[in-house]
């Protein structure tokens, strides 16, 4: 596993790793200036002062990927639905169908979910589309999840340890992202915040593809893949995978998914459960727990541990329209809230603190990369 000081350190280094001549930052527009749908690549204007917030979340990691299964407790029947790491926003609506199939086997019409972020409520709203009458209860609601924390771009990345998951899983991992592929095809547009962006995936040595990006394991699901050699793009590093995914901005998605909620006649209830006596004290006779992070103490689920993540977001930036993602953890998502740069991913740390010094690695390593950017309109 990477850790976070090789991932900041691999960004600052990048343009000095290089073996092609840096290119010059300005000169006259070429094709390697512009996606492959035509797009302008533009410079992100990274500085210190330009910085409005920086922001810590925990992954809902669990080795063994997410769970989705079911089980029944006394007179109660369990779906859960939890457990997706660093790509719970991508997997959200196609775990969430999973988890709906499995509690429409049972003869009921009426389900508490436990949960309010991007799992519970996609979950709430499938059941309510199968004319359930369904209660949300949760802890915290929007805009105070870990969904709202995410960075949204539509990739399950970081969901289990390599080696740790089953065949079964694997086919479910596959099944929700095609589903979710799906479902969030259909919500492109501003009022769900979802829309298709190009994506430029650095590559260590000589760009040679390993076979173990999502991209090249799930073609499928990431169309326009092209490898780029060093001067069919912009960048100062030589090979760069251009894709195209979709990217989710949480603070409209969640909220536009409520609004759903409750105009389909949801209820949502603030409260938090701290044993299993008190979910038994449900009224509803199906409980699907889309809890997150909180299912390893609620329901005793070792297998799970939260990573640490932290993004610094910078003034909105309307004319950079693409993602990149460095070739050990560098990101940046350019969202209408900010231009999203991270990140950190710690292992077993559980407080959501921002560190100023991590905050000034990652601001200053972007710097270093975008400074060395080639754009003609600056
Ligand atoms: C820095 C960072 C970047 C990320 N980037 C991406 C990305 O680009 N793409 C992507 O797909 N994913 C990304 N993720 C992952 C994503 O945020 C999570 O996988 C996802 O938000 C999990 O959603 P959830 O609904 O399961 O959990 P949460 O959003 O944490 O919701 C859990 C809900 O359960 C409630 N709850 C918990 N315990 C209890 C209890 N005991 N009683 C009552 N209620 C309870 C909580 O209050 C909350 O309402 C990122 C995460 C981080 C931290």
């Amino acid at each position: 596993m990477t850790s976070r000081r090789t991932v900041v350190k691999s960004l600052a280094l990048a343009p000095l790793l290089t073996n092609c001549a840096m290119p010059a930052t300005t000169g006259p527009a070429s094709t390697a200036n512009y996606t492959l749908s035509g797009v302008p690549l533009r410079r992100v204007k990274v500085s210190e002062d330009r910085v409005i917030r920086t922001i810590a979340g925990l992954r809902p990691f669990r080795r063994t990927g997410f769970n989705v299964s079911a089980e029944r407790r006394n007179d109660k029947v369990f779906v859960h639905n939890y457990g997706h790491g660093g790509g719970g926003i991508t997997l959200s609506w196609g775990s969430s169908h999973l988890a709906m199939e499995l509690a429409t086997q049972t003869p009921h019409k009426e389900c508490a979910v436990l949960g309010c972020g991007a799992l519970g409520l996609t979950a709430a709203r499938l059941m309510q589309d199968q004319g359930w009458k369904v209660n949300i209860y949760a802890k915290d609601l929007p805009p105070h999840t870990t969904s709202n924390v995410a960075g949204g771009q539509w990739s399950a990345t970081s969901v289990f340890d390599t080696g740790m998951t089953s065949s079964a899983f694997m086919t479910q991992f596959e099944a929700a992202q095609r589903h979710s592929y799906r479902y969030f095809q259909n919500l492109v547009g501003p009022r769900y915040g979802v829309r298709w962006i190009t994506n430029y995936q650095f590559l260590n040595g000589r760009g040679e593809l390993t076979g173990n990006t999502l991209p090249e394991q799930y073609p499928y699901l990431y169309p326009q893949k092209q490898l780029l050699g060093p001067n069919e793009h912009p960048f100062p590093v030589d090979y760069a995978y251009h894709y195209d995914t979709m990217l989710v901005e949480p603070a409209v998605f969640l909220p536009a998914l409520m609004q759903d909620f409750y105009g389909a006649g949801g209820t949502i209830s603030k409260r938090e459960f701290r044993n299993e006596n008190e979910l038994m004290n449900l009224q509803e006779p199906v409980v699907i727990n889309s809890t997150g992070l909180g299912a390893m103490e609620l329901f005793n689920d070792r297998d799970m541990l939260p990573i640490k993540g932290q993004l610094s977001f910078l003034l909105p930036q309307p004319e950079v329209n693409y993602i990149v993602i460095g070739n050990s953890g560098l990101y940046m998502f350019p969202r209408s809230d900010g231009v999203l740069l991270g990140g950190t991913y710690d292992r077993n740390i559980y407080d959501t603190i921002p560190d100023q010094g991590d905050m000034r690695e990652i601001v200053n390593g972007h710097r270093e990369f975008f400074d060395a950017m080639r754009d003609p309109w600056a």
